[in-house]
């Protein structure tokens, strides 16, 4: 029997996963970017964890729909295509191409549904029109909507924070108050539901019951949710920082609209810091997947860093961590060359059989089964590796499913991709980084002469929209 155990943020406790729908299918949701930028690596820290979670609960035999949503209106995306002087959707749409395609070459599994906010305005306005009829919610004189915390005694229970000493509540995804909104608000603690068309807006509107305006940010995952997965849902997650309040407010509105549960188990993973610091845009240390490629890092030793530590730890991510992510991966695809030599192994359709049983690699896959552990199953997959030299198929199939569940299987067992291994020495990314400098400067002189210097030591780079990659001349 395949029992998962996970931590489950609301009981503080290691609670056993298990569908509650009679068609035994697990639902689960998952609060997915904010497109307008790109997403840093603590962003997918989160989308990896949750794609590891995702790969066990197929591969030992469960049967999910996973929703993870795309954010693409909000303050942050509206200025961005102002700034552009572009629509709101060319912008997003434009941050959403680049996310997909970080995702594809991180391994990251698409969902079932990815839904837009923008694209379920009437699903939103639908929500709070019954949260207003059943009085968990008000008009404000300038035709915002805002949730009445006092309406519903049940707020905290989540993040067990106390209402009594809540600060007020910001509008999280500028993080900050709008100082104006304050004086129509009955309680400081109450967040926007809907939010009043402002001149800062320009022709970011839609038509709602109480005139021009746009959802605030929280509506949308419990309507896209309820939407695509229905009133309760098995697996809701994110990162801690959505605890409070994203996800307190998102239980607020459900549940009240519904006089149900709305989920059944949260799942949290934790920050991360760089080199023992926070990551911050002002400490220049906010690492997006395209700074570590260029800086010679494959995607997938950066997945393996990533997902490297516990869940419900914060993670150290270092540039030392990742040489270590290298030559970790590089030991286990060699030691895999080495096993399928003696063998004729193809991986099959029944490694994804719930009945198949682990002879050789057992501990490691119970590390994942038992709250998602997965430096003991890295630990346990290399010291059974040690001891065992015998490239038979079922130890190489069951290493396969550990590896496709850990994302890596691409990369250990796809032999044909060595170009992967090629390292970009350190003084090149660091030539390629001043040239791309240089470019952004529009001092094309200096940049011409960098390329050519990059040219003559057998690097060529091939400019992107977003960034540049390098390439060795073959
Ligand atoms: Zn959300």
């Amino acid at each position: 029997m395949n029992v998962i155990k996970l931590y489950n943020t609301q009981s503080r406790q290691i609670e056993e996963i298990n569908p509650s729908n009679s068609d035994g299918i697990l639902r689960i949701y998952c609060c997915g970017p904010t497109v307008y930028n790109y997403a840093h690596i603590g962003n997918f820290r989160t989308f990896l964890l949750q794609d590891v979670l995702c790969r066990l609960l197929i591969t030992v035999g469960y049967r999910i729909k996973f929703v993870r949503n795309i954010t693409d209106v909000d303050d942050k995306t509206i200025h961005g295509a102002q700034r552009e002087n572009i629509s709101l959707q060319s912008f997003t749409e434009r941050w959403t191409d680049i996310f997909h395609r970080d995702c594809e070459a991180l391994n990251i599994l698409l969902p079932d549904v990815e839904p837009k906010a923008a694209s379920h305005i009437a699903e939103q306005i639908a929500m709070i029109e019954t949260l207003i009829k059943k009085e968990h919610a008000y008009v404000t004189a300038d035709g915002s909507v805002y949730f009445r915390l006092s309406s519903f005694p049940d707020y905290g229970k989540l993040s067990k924070i106390d209402t009594r000493q809540l600060a007020t509540q910001g509008e999280n995804s500028a993080g900050r108050t709008n100082l104006a909104d304050e004086y129509d608000r009955d309680s400081v603690h109450d967040f926007a539901l809907w939010k009043a068309h402002k001149v800062e807006d320009g022709d970011v509107f839609w038509e709602s019951p109480w005139g021009k305006g746009r959802p605030g940010w929280h509506i949308e995952c419990s309507a896209m949710s309820m939407k695509y997965l229905g009133e309760t849902i098995d697996i809701h997650g994110g990162g801690i920082d959505l605890c409070f309040p994203h996800h307190e407010n998102e239980i607020a509105q459900t549940e009240c609209v519904t006089g149900k549960p709305f989920v059944r188990h949260w799942f949290h993973s934790e920050h991360l810091r760089i080199e023992g610091q926070k990551m911050s845009k002002s400490l220049g240390n906010l690492f997006t997947l395209t700074d570590l490629i260029n800086k010679g890092y494959a995607a997938d030793v950066i997945r393996y860093a990533l997902i490297g530590g516990h869940y419900r730890q914060i993670l150290n991510f270092t540039l030392s961590g990742l040489d270590a992510a290298q030559s970790a991966l590089g030991k286990l695809r060699a030691k895999v060359v080495n096993l399928s030599k003696e063998t004729h192994f193809s991986p099959g359709e029944n490694l994804f059989h719930p009945n198949v049983l682990y002879h050789y690699l057992n501990t490691a896959i119970e590390a994942l089964k038992n709250d998602l552990n997965v430096p003991k199953c890295l630990g346990e997959i290399f010291s059974i590796l040690n001891d065992n030299t015998n490239g038979n198929e079922s130890f190489l199939r069951e290493l396969y499913a550990l590896c496709f569940i850990l994302g890596i299987e691409k990369f250990v067992f796809d032999q044909g991709k060595n170009e992967k291994f090629v390292e970009i020495p350190s003084d090149i990314a660091k030539l390629a980084a001043q040239r791309w400098q240089a470019r952004c400067n529009r001092d094309f002189e200096e940049s011409d002469r960098l390329r050519q210097l990059l040219t003559e030591r057998g690097w060529s780079i091939v400019d992107r929209r977003e960034g540049y990659e390098l390439e060795k001349i073959k």
